[in-house]
């Protein structure tokens, strides 16, 4: 059973880099709370925005 997209958490959320598609994001519910940003490891996009 291949499982691998499923958020674990609720309230966690994953999306593809807005900029280049080529990674995953993960975000949970508590990252989201205290705005910590991402950045992408393929084109070092960085958010959120
Ligand atoms: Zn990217």
């Amino acid at each position: 059973m291949k499982d691998i997209t499923q958020p674990k958490q609720a309230g966690t959320t994953s999306f593809p880099c807005p900029q280049c598609g080529k990674t995953t994001i993960v975000r949970t519910r508590h990252e989201r709370q205290i705005a910590t940003k991402y950045r992408c490891a393929q084109c070092n996009f960085e958010g959120p925005n």
